[in-house]
């Protein structure tokens, strides 16, 4: 996959892109990544980006010409079509789901606002609009980022075990099991018995426990689209039904 990146400050990829995981699977060549900077497109000496919104108010707007002529200026450095994707907190949610899908891609250009936002006419640019979380960040860099690096996880070949990046949260719907490793005991904490008793079908029916439990008690609006048998959907229930009538959050880590 290539990602190319459009943005104001394209030196805060760099650390993030080479170090650990990402870092490895880029110089595998699982993925390339390329950051630009957007005033490369400004048309004056002072590289302005940016103009008053139109009808007043507070700050300024990123302006339509340089985004428009970077991202197609951008799109033709490979012979490959990208998924243009704009970040806002008006996008949609970035999900395990949404990352999946985009893991398919050959290409994606990410395009990250700064400032007050951008010219409502840029997003004709956008084949989609994602948001990193209902909150305001001061721009797109970190939802790039977030998106970069949930979608390169799952390229084949870039975690080092093809199989942890099944086994995980959202995977099958759900949250992930509760975990553990040594040592066994830990100031008075136990590791549940089952772990350690080499019962595989014994582990990964406590395992699937786990998940289902945790989910209704910490996520229960997952439930509904998440992949369940009739009894399971039954034991959900008998857990949401006996749960304390607290505010939210007071359930703590299950
Ligand atoms: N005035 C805008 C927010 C602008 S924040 C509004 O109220 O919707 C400046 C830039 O940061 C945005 O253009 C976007 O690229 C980025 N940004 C801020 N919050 C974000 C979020 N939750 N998800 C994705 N991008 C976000």
């Amino acid at each position: 996959m290539r990602i190319d990146v459009i943005s104001v400050i394209p030196q805060v990829f760099g650390a993030y892109v080479s170090a650990s995981v990402l870092g490895r699977a880029r110089s595998r060549g699982v993925f390339e990544f390329h950051a630009h900077d957007l005033r490369d497109w400004a048309h004056d000496r002072h590289r302005t980006v940016d103009d008053a919104p139109f009808g007043g108010g507070q700050g300024m707007l990123m302006k339509p010409e340089p985004i428009f002529e970077a991202v197609e200026a951008v799109g033709g450095l490979a012979d490959v079509p990208a998924k243009v994707i704009f970040f806002s907190p008006c996008g949609a949610p970035l999900t395990q789901a949404v990352a999946g899908r985009l893991s398919h891609a050959p290409r994606l250009m990410l395009v990250c606002g700064r400032y007050e936002g951008m010219d409502e006419r840029v997003y004709a640019l956008a084949d989609e609009v994602i948001s990193l979380g209902d909150y305001v960040l001061t721009g797109g860099e970190l939802a790039a980022l977030a998106l970069t690096d949930a979608v390169v996880r799952l390229l084949p070949g870039a975690l080092g075990d093809e199989m942890s990046a099944r086994d995980e949260s959202f995977s099958d719907g759900l949250l992930e099991y509760a975990q553990y490793t040594r040592p066994a005991e830990y100031r008075g904490m136990r590791v549940p018995d089952v772990l350690l008793s080499g019962d595989h079908a014994a582990v990964d029916r406590w395992r699937r426990e786990s998940s289902l439990t945790r989910t209704a008690l910490l996520r229960p609006d997952l439930l509904a689209s998440a992949d369940l048998t009739a009894d399971e959907r039954t034991a959900v229930r008998r857990v949401l039904g006996s749960r304390p009538t607290t505010g939210e959050g007071d359930e703590g880590h299950v």
